[in-house]
């Protein structure tokens, strides 16, 4: 396990006064409407607009429309999106995760095919995991492809699809060959699937707030052609693996409840603070700082080629665990029965994270997972 201390670099700092720059201009307060972190709404217009000024899709190739820039150069951005509460939703799976497995996993067609409208926030993708049996283990999924000309018929219902009812397409984890005893990571594939594909349903299934945003996915005989297998065919389980470690130990992970501090301050300003705020204050920063330290060493670690899983996972576990713990003093501070009606951005994203914020440590892998990925890791498991 590394966790080496790094600082942003001249240049780096100066990508991030020109997101700064770009936020200020594109979305000044109030005139959006701010929400939590990764729960934030979809703009296309803004995925494109920020994809215009190189800022999606910036890790990958040049020739598919990507920018040849680094993995911190990509959590620079993510950093400034995130705390600014901006509306990421429709570029951001494909930006984090999609892109980067059709890349390193894909056939020369589907990266000519996909690669570039991503990169210019053009394509929502969503994840095709999760189904009503299979979460942690996922290894135990049930939706099944079979053969037929040219393709595959594929059959199930996936959960807990966040973004189907408004992405273009989501990757499939599904079995492709029999379960056989003992094996079950065996016999595994991703598919690329359009989420308009005849014989796919989406039914939304409301957050605890009411809001739209989880689907369960029901797919009867869907056709999915051979050139839409991501990978090789039965090593779906390695290619999901892997995408599960960019999906974890970024700003996402430790940023979710930011804005209600920001906002508790903003609100507090010009009026003395007082000792248990202060209190609250210096906890929740020295923390922040810290995870944020962690946080920038993992994307150092990609940078230098390595994979860095283990420390991701601990990133996420405390980040999400923090998260939580953030709101829950934040609460303990105000006297306030939060509300998503109020008037007051405070209370709606109190109210708001009151609702989601239990899914922070559940959602790309719950805690118990994340401490079971870092102790095998480290050879203890
Ligand atoms: C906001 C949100 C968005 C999501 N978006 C998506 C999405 O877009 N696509 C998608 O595919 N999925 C998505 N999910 C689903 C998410 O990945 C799963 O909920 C998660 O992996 C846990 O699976 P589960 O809900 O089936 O719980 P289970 O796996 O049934 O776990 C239940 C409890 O048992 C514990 N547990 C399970 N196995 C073990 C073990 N081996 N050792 C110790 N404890 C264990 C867990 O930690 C948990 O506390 C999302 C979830 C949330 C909350």
């Amino acid at each position: 396990m590394k966790f080496a201390p790094t600082e942003l670099t001249e240049p780096e700092r100066a990508l991030q006064a020109e997101v700064r720059e770009f936020l200020a201009a594109e979305l000044p307060p109030g005139s959006y409407p701010r929400a939590l972190g990764m729960g934030a709404g979809n703009d296309p217009e803004f995925s494109k607009k920020l994809a215009a000024r190189g800022w999606v899709g910036m890790a990958l190739p040049k020739e598919y429309g990507g920018h040849d820039r680094t993995a911190v150069d990509r959590f620079i951005v993510v950093e400034e999106l995130l705390s600014h509460g901006a509306p990421i939703g429709y570029h951001w799976v494909a930006d984090r995760q999609t892109g980067s497995i059709i890349n390193r996993f894909g056939t020369e067609e589907q990266r000519e095919r996909f690669l570039p409208p991503i990169c210019r926030g053009e394509l929502g993708f969503s994840i095709g995991m999760s189904e009503p049996d299979s979460g942690s283990d996922l290894a135990s999924v049930s939706t099944r492809a079979t053969r037929t000309d040219g393709g595959w018929l594929l059959n199930g219902t996936k959960v807990w699809t966040s973004g189907a009812h408004e992405n273009d397409w989501f990757v499939v984890l599904c079995r492709t060959a029999p379960l056989e005893d003992g094996h079950k990571h065996q016999g595994l594939s991703q598919l690329l699937v359009d989420l308009t594909s005849p014989g796919l349903e989406i039914n939304g299934i409301p957050f605890l707030d009411g809001s739209p945003g989880f689907n369960e996915v029901v797919m009867s005989d869907v056709f999915v052609p051979d050139e839409l297998v991501l990978g090789e065919l039965g090593m779906g389980w390695a290619q999901n693996t892997s995408e599960l470690a960019y999906e974890r130990g970024g700003p996402d992970r430790w940023l979710s409840t930011f804005g209600i501090v920001e906002e508790f301050l903003r609100l507090s300003e010009g009026t003395p603070l007082g000792d248990r705020a202060a209190e609250m204050l210096g906890w929740a920063t020295s923390r922040w700082w810290a995870l944020r330290n962690l946080s920038l060493s993992v994307a150092r670690l990609i940078d230098e080629g390595q994979a860095p899983s283990v420390e991701s996972s601990l990133v996420k576990e405390m980040g999400t665990r923090f998260e939580q713990d953030v709101l829950q003093k934040v609460i303990e501070l105000v006297d306030l029965e939060p509300s998503p009606e109020s008037a007051s951005l405070f209370e709606r994203l109190v109210a708001a994270a009151v609702q989601t914020g239990p899914s922070f440590t559940i959602r790309g892998g719950t805690i118990e997972i994340l401490r079971s990925v870092a102790s095998k890791g480290l050879g203890r498991g």
